[in-house]
């Protein structure tokens, strides 16, 4: 039995899938920028959720959105479209900024081994499902016109809130003085707005040129791909007080029943302690990590000893305590490979049933980590390697990667040695391949001969 926490009951509940296929929606990217390592810890999480799901038998349907419009600079509706000021700041049309960090948010889901959703849904694609949305629930009575755009009235809407179980009395005591004083009530919503003349983008609608609202991209989306009701629905805690409480209203509003059964969230990455900011210079990319010696993997590693339900604090110190723990890691598995033992079937019965045990509540992969680490203390066998390699269609840390591998930092100095010693042997000059080879051993490296070139592993 899989067991879910679900936000809105604030339990974990034994997940019940509505049908054969398990239908998730999980909030993507907007693409104005690079994703930064916090972005990706929400994707890790995503992805761990559907491979848990997977290895329990589970088919999946998983919609992911790409937001390339309608996401204003604060998660209100006010400001400046985020995808608009990178065009202006970044020179380039908002359609080659999407493509641009669309492909590298793809890039980094591949480096990453996030499995992809089966459905990738841009937003600038499904303007017409959105207008259409709009459309009926101002006549159902939930939208009202301003002069600015058409708004969503909460006051139709009794039970909103509910998700972040915020008093809304409280929730709007507690925003900022708000400045659309055209809205019915502060927390009303923008389902669609109006576009002044330089408005970049905007498509036609009943009430004048326009662009949606960001809450209406995932309503429209998810119930065009999943239907009115489908079982998960993914997203990061930021999430939780207003893109999702403004999708629940909007959908129940239109459906007039619940549509997600379980609404999972995934908790924030800090660096150092503190808020990743870009004025503090600390929203480090992949390719940061990559460029400092760290591999995707090794991140990929880290984040999945905290979980998801729990902040994570990235350090380079974590990183490289991650980094070491990783290699060993490999080296264990690796001991496997050919190991000569023969592991009992019922030792091997126990640890899959820890590890399923553990992948099952609440998708509590460190401890499934730390099943994988015991195991590996059995004498080296090949039925041990196996099973690794069943864990990791839930893991995804290639674990079949041969420790040396798994990338090293290499010193310019020794990259060069090795260079001038491939030369060499292509040279068939052998004292000059012997003598740099012993250079570089003295700098603490060893160079594996390979078919085309060369690797070096650390000493
Ligand atoms: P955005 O592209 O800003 O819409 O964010 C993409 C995803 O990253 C959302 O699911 C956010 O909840 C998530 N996210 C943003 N910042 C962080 C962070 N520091 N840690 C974890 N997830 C984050
Ligand atoms: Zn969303």
């Amino acid at each position: 039995m899989v067991k879910l926490y679900n936000t809105l009951s604030r339990k974990k509940e034994e997940f019940v899938p509505l049908g054969k296929t398990v239908t998730m929606y999980s909030c993507g990217p907007t693409v104005y920028n690079y994703a930064h390592i916090g972005n990706m810890r929400a994707y890790i999480f995503m992805d761990s959720v559907r491979r848990a799901l997977k290895y329990n038998g589970y088919k999946i349907k998983g919609v992911m959105n790409i937001t390339d419009v309608g996401h204003l600079l604060s998660d209100g509706d006010e400001g400046e479209d985020k995808m608009a000021k990178a065009s202006r700041e970044q020179q380039k049309s908002v359609y080659e900024i999407a493509e641009m960090y669309t492909k590298a948010f793809m890039d980094d889901l591949n480096k990453l081994n996030i499995g992809k959703p089966e459905i990738i849904a841009k937003a600038t694609e499904h303007i017409d499902d959105m207008l259409n949305y709009v459309v009926k629930l101002v006549d159902l009575g939930y939208g009202y016109e301003t002069s600015d755009g058409i708004y969503f009235d909460i006051a139709k809407f009794p039970t909103y809130g509910k998700l972040s179980g915020l008093n809304l009395d409280n929730q709007i005591a507690g925003a900022r003085v708000d400045v659309n004083d055209e809205k019915r009530h502060p927390a009303d919503f923008a389902l669609w707005k109006k576009a002044p003349k330089e408005h970049i983008m905007q498509w036609p609608s009943p009430w004048g040129m326009g662009y949606p609202g960001w809450h209406i991209e995932c309503s429209a989306m998810s119930k065009k791909y999943l239907g009115d009701r489908f079982d998960i629905h993914t997203g990061g805690v930021d999430h939780i007080p207003v893109h999702h409480e403004n999708e629940i209203a909007q959908s129940e509003a239109l459906e007039g029943h619940q549509t997600v059964n379980y609404w999972m969230h995934g908790e924030f990455m800090q660096v150092d302690g503190g808020k990743m900011s870009k004025s503090l210079g600390n929203t480090y990319t992949v390719a940061d990590l990559e460029a400092k010696g760290y591999s995707p993997m090794v991140f990929r590693y880290f984040c999945l000893n905290t979980h998801y339900r729990k902040t994570l604090n990235f350090t380079f110190a974590a990183m490289d305590a991650a980094k070491t723990a990783y290699t060993r890691l490999l080296s264990a598995i690796n001991e496997h490979r050919n190991g000569k033992a023969e592991t009992p079937k019922e030792t091997l019965a126990k640890y899959e049933k820890d590890f399923t045990d553990a992948i099952s509540d609440d998708i509590n992969i460190p401890l499934a980590l730390g099943v994988l680490w015991n195991m590996l203390k059995e004498p080296a066998s090949k039925q041990i390697y196996e099973l690794v390699q069943k864990f990791d269609t839930v893991f995804g840390l290639r674990l079949d990667t041969l420790p040396q591998e798994e990338k090293i930092e290499v010193p310019d100095e020794v990259a060069e040695l090795a260079d001038k010693r491939l030369e060499a042997r292509k040279n068939k000059d052998w004292a000059l391949s012997d003598a740099l080879r012993d250079q570089i051993a003295a700098l603490g490296y060893t160079v594996v001969d390979k078919k085309d070139g060369y690797d070096i592993k650390k000493n």
